[in-house]
């Protein structure tokens, strides 16, 4: 597995993506160790779920590791997770509203 010298370009505005990660091995106490260390600085990141290449410009949240898709669609389902629960209650007593979301369709 060998990774290409220029990190590529932005998929969303094609700026040129410069600084990559260096893989470091390494052994302690007999267990192979990995590490990732960026050996320049970025101007990008590779998102953590769908892998795509965005420079900071084109993210919100490059601390995140995510693009602004990712980042989205995370928050909104842990708020969605955190408010589900709390209406947890009220949607017991409530008509089935997903039978209704179905027509839409
Ligand atoms: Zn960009
Ligand atoms: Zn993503």
């Amino acid at each position: 597995m060998s990774q290409p010298e220029s990190a590529g370009n932005c998929e969303r505005c094609q700026q040129i993506l410069y600084g990559h990660l260096g893989v470091f091995e390494g052994e302690l106490y007999g267990v192979v160790v990995v590490a990732i260390r960026e050996t320049s600085p970025r101007n990008w990141i590779c998102c953590d779920a769908c892998s795509v290449m965005l420079c900071h410009a084109c993210c919100t949240h490059p601390q995140s590791g995510y693009c602004d898709q990712c980042f989205d669609a995370i928050t909104s389902e842990e708020q969605g997770m955190r408010q589900r629960r709390e209406n947890h209650e009220s949607v017991l007593g409530a008509t089935p509203a997903r039978q209704a979301g179905f027509d839409e369709h």
